[in-house]
């Protein structure tokens, strides 16, 4: 079995207990994972907090850092097929996916690398004479980042790249389930010639890693990606030591389409929204709001498609739709299918785990159009399950697309201008995409409300979030400051 160590403090060890990685695919073991505990977690904790104050770190300039993380993502892209195919691995997302989102990873620290010596303060015009008042903008300090296992390298690369741009140190929290690609990372980061400690990495299990790390008295900042229960948990243990919080979290988001849409492009889109990756993204479009004059024929079309897609092992470049991570997931799926359908939801392909080995679960779509209480309409679901609604007038449009306490993303289809700028104000979600799905880029800030959580990461905003502000005063009269307690 390949053997896998945490990074803690610029060294590689074995963490205080060892836990086997499945193949997706086969399910069998591959690997051997550090578990980290309390001791190593506090270790992590105790060199991001070291290394945020060493003058190896705190005093390199902006510009020396955006240097090293400019290394960084060279060095991520001449890494990339091996850090997609170990992504493959241990997740089973489809190395079609892994291979474009892993050298698309080096772009986002790219673009942080070029933020780093353009966060600026302010100066104020402050209403005395004889003051000058500023803003720094200085680093939050030790941030810890807890990361699910869907795209993690790119869940990290949107927390890492800005957190070290602003200054701040790093203690990253790989998900215990795929995580090889990140830890393999901790090899490459290591490279970059950052000093110790700025950027340490563990995995682990919730309650004795993620908790314990979250919960920590030396953290300050919890930048959290996963799902709305735990993120419950996250904000509950950061009562311990208030730090503040970013919380990327699930969705049940709309897709949108009107009678007068392109619709073979909207069908292509539609797959791609809700069946890549497994349907393990975040943004999948996992809820069809279809106009009922083209119903029949846009549920047809998309039957079509889903049932041609190529289902295989993940690694072969032909696989079009990979196993979900986990049997648990699976089973997950084989539930939230049961009881939709007890709801009144109707199969209109998939529905059943494909049985023999691995962790496979079929495109599946569920004509909800008689079941407006099915719970694949309202819940979560990390994986293939599309429900589909229909509507007939923009209005309803509107109440079908905001009926969720999610407010991720959203997709509208349609050639209409004005309704599309309609939609675009009507629709409560973090991201809108019209006649295009899925798009994302480090320019642009992501991220939602509601359950979806809130913070944005992308974009300059993002790495504003890893800095508070101190104001500083500073007199310029040479007059001496009268003695307050003499009366004149
Ligand atoms: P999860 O919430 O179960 O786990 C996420 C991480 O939290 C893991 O590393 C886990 O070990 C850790 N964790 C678990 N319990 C903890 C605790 N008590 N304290 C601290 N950390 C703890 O999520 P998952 O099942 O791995 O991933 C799927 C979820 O992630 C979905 O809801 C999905 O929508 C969400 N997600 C969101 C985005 C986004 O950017 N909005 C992106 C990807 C995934």
């Amino acid at each position: 079995m390949q053997q896998f160590q945490q990074y803690i403090g610029g060294g590689f060890s074995d963490g205080s207990a060892r836990f086997d990685s499945a193949d997706p695919a086969t399910g069998i073991a591959w690997a051997q994972m550090p578990e980290a505990r309390r001791d190593d977690v506090n270790a992590a904790v105790a060199a991001a907090k070291a290394a945020f104050f060493s003058p190896e770190w705190a005093g390199m300039t902006a510009s020396e850092r955006g240097k090293r993380i400019a290394r960084m993502a060279d060095l991520v892209a001449e890494n990339a097929q091996k850090l997609a195919e170990l992504e493959t691995r241990d997740t089973g997302k489809i190395i079609r996916e892994t291979s474009a989102q892993i050298a698309y990873v080096a772009e986002y620290y790219r673009y942080y690398a070029g933020l780093a010596d353009k966060i600026e303060g302010a100066h104020l015009p402050i209403d005395k004479p004889d003051m000058e008042v500023w803003l720094r903008r200085e680093p939050v300090g030790v941030v810890a980042a807890v990361v699910p296992w869907n795209s993690q390298l790119f869940l990290s690369a949107v927390k890492i790249g800005p957190a070290l741009a602003a200054g701040c140190t790093v203690v990253l929290k790989a998900s215990e389930e795929g995580p090889a690609p990140l830890l393999e990372f901790a090899r490459i980061f290591d490279q970059a010639g950052f000093p110790p400690g700025v950027l340490n990495i563990v995995t682990g299990f919730g309650p004795e890693c993620g908790a314990v790390l979250s919960s920590h008295p030396d953290v300050d900042h919890v930048a959290f990606t996963g799902g709305p229960e735990t993120a419950r948990h996250i904000v509950r243990n950061s009562a311990e030591n208030l730090a503040s919080t970013s919380l990327e979290l699930g969705g049940k988001s709309p897709f949108i389409v009107f009678a007068d849409a392109d619709l073979e492009s909207a069908v292509n889109a539609q797959v791609s929204g809700i069946f890549a990756a497994s349907g393990q993204s975040c943004v999948a479009g996992s809820r069809l709001v279809i106009q009922d004059s083209i119903f029949d024929a846009f549920l047809a079309r998309l039957k079509e498609k889903a049932e041609a897609i190529v289902i295989g092992r993940p690694d072969d470049m032909a696989t079009e739709v990979g196993p979900l991570c986990t049997k648990a997931q699976v089973d997950r799926a084989a539930d939230l299918v049961a009881r939709s359908c007890a709801a009144g939801a109707r199969v209109v392909t998939g529905g059943t785990p494909r049985g023999g080995n691995g962790y496979y679960f079929p495109p599946t779509i569920l004509d909800c159009s008689d079941a407006p209480q099915a719970p694949c309409l309202t819940e979560e679901f990390f994986g293939p399950v599309l429900s589909v609604v229909q509507f007939s007038s923009e209005a309803e449009a509107v109440t079908l697309a905001n009926n969720t306490a999610y407010g991720l993303a959203s997709g509208v289809f349609t050639k209409d201008l004005t309704r599309a700028h309609r939609m675009i104000r009507n629709i409560k979600a973090g991201i809108v995409w019209v006649n295009t799905y899925r798009a994302v880029s480090p320019i642009a800030p992501f991220g939602g409300h509601g359950l979806s959580g809130h913070g944005r990461e992308g974009g300059l905003q993002a790495a504003l979030d890893y800095t508070r502000v101190k104001a500083v005063w500073l007199r310029t009269s040479d007059d001496p400051i009268p003695d307050p307690f003499v009366m004149r």
